[in-house]
């Protein structure tokens, strides 16, 4: 595969902006290789500057569930548009793409629109602190909730302790409020709440998709609840990223666990730039302007925005098979991985959720974060850089979870499964 143009435009890239990329999971370092500069999407299909073209099973990390330049997102972008960028001032679209989400999510009774999941939750963790008056927060090792502050901690051993930062630059001051405890064990929440009485929310994905996929039980979320319920903590959902990938109405509904408040982002923009926070009207009623607590953005609701996600989430609730079809796309290809590692003795785990999947090089299953740790890397390394030269474009870490997206056809995952096949047999 010729990659000539993506390696001098990472060249100069790099001279320019650090590690040539504006996220960092872009530049490829945890697998190695050059990352491809894209001149386009269309339908399933990523296309390079050099022309090579593959099959998406990035999707821009989750927002586009119906595959590269849907014509009705499309067209809604470029009706907008016409009408003026940004104004500053309420429209019309806020409302609608609001009462479009409040009606589908049963814990969304009030809902804010910011421009990134970050802010989403950032601003949530905020919200629940001003309204219950306390500084403590929980939040699960490998989990991800945006790059704030008080959110970029992991634990080094997966101890439960009080977290330390995990990025220079961030004052350890900032982050004392923040208690770790581990994915899937009550018994280190449980010791979260003895260590701290002023806990004023336990954040977590409940479908883990930042340690690869790694869904928490239904049992573990139900006690979740009672634990907060008891200490009058709030529990946050950070959907940001399984909020309308892994089912319509989200995970309290595949789970039964309600939370008081959800974050969501990507999807709900349909590729824009759009985060969102929302849960109880009696909570909500604390943002400014109906209550104390602050938070505003220029450029929050931004109309084409708006447009993007309202094209998006219109689309996903008329199609009511929508979720059933993505979930069996993505159990075909795990299940045909799953069948040609065993073939070739390769110790492989897979999982699903809707359109989400995952999988891990790993001898047994992932339960937290640091089952996925013993995952073996440099396979997945192997496997990533041979896929993309037979033209699948897979998400550049082990820890990543894989889309599938409509335009993805059982087709191209039968031509997935056989060049898996095939490269299993060269990395075992
Ligand atoms: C992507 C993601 C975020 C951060 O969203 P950005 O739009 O990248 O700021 C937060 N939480 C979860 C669960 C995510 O997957």
């Amino acid at each position: 595969m010729n990659i000539e143009h993506s390696v001098n435009a990472f060249e100069k890239a790099q001279n320019l902006i650090p590690g040539g990329v504006n996220s960092p999971v872009r530049a490829f370092k945890s697998v190695g290789g050059i990352p491809r500069f894209i001149q386009s999407g269309e339908g399933a299909y990523l296309i390079d500057v050099d022309g090579n073209r593959y099959v998406d099973y990035v999707q821009s990390w989750g927002p586009l569930i119906f595959g590269h330049r849907d014509e009705s997102i499309e067209n809604a972008v470029i009706e907008a548009v016409k009408h003026g960028l940004s104004f500053g001032a309420p429209t019309e679209a806020e409302s609608e793409l609001a009462e479009l989400i409040i009606d589908i999510y049963d814990s969304i009774e009030k809902i804010r629109f910011v421009s990134s999941g970050t802010e989403a939750v950032m601003s949530a963790i905020r919200l629940a602190r001003g309204f219950t008056g306390r500084d403590d927060i929980v939040k699960f090792t490998g989990c991800y909730h945006g790059h704030s502050d008080a959110l970029l901690v992991q634990a080094g051993s997966g101890a439960v302790t009080f977290g330390t930062p995990s990025s220079p630059g961030v004052p350890a001051d900032f982050t004392k409020h923040t208690l770790l405890a581990e994915y899937n064990n009550i018994e280190s929440v449980k010791k979260c709440f003895q260590d701290s009485p002023g806990i004023a929310c336990v954040i977590i994905e409940p479908i883990a998709g930042n340690m690869g996929l790694v869904p928490a039980t239904k049992d573990f979320l139900a006690e979740l609840r009672k634990l907060c319920d008891k200490h009058g903590a709030l529990l946050i959902f950070d959907e940001v990223m399984s909020g309308f990938r892994a089912c319509l109405h989200g995970a309290e509904s595949i789970t039964g666990t309600k939370p008081d408040l959800v974050t969501l982002g990507k999807v709900i923009g349909g590729g824009m730039p759009v985060g969102a926070f929302g849960g109880r009207r009696d909570i909500m009623a604390h943002l400014s302007p109906e209550g104390g607590v602050y938070q505003a953005g220029t450029l929050s609701g931004n109309p084409v925005a708006m447009a993007a996600g309202l094209a998006s989430i219109r689309k996903i609730k008329a199609n009511a098979r929508l979720y059933g079809v993505l979930e069996e796309r993505a159990k075909r290809l795990m299940e045909g991985f799953a069948k040609a590692a065993a073939k070739h003795a390769i110790p492989l785990q897979t999982d699903v959720r809707g359109s989400m999947f995952g999988f891990f090089f790993n001898c047994s299953h992932v339960a937290n974060f640091a089952d996925a740790l013993k995952s073996d890397t440099a396979r997945f390394a192997r496997f990533h850089a041979a896929m993309l030269d037979e033209g699948f474009y897979f998400a550049c870490s082990q820890f990543e979870t894989g889309f599938i997206a409509t335009a993805i056809t059982d087709t191209m995952i039968e031509e997935t499964i056989t060049a898996a096949d095939r490269i299993f047999g060269e990395i075992k």
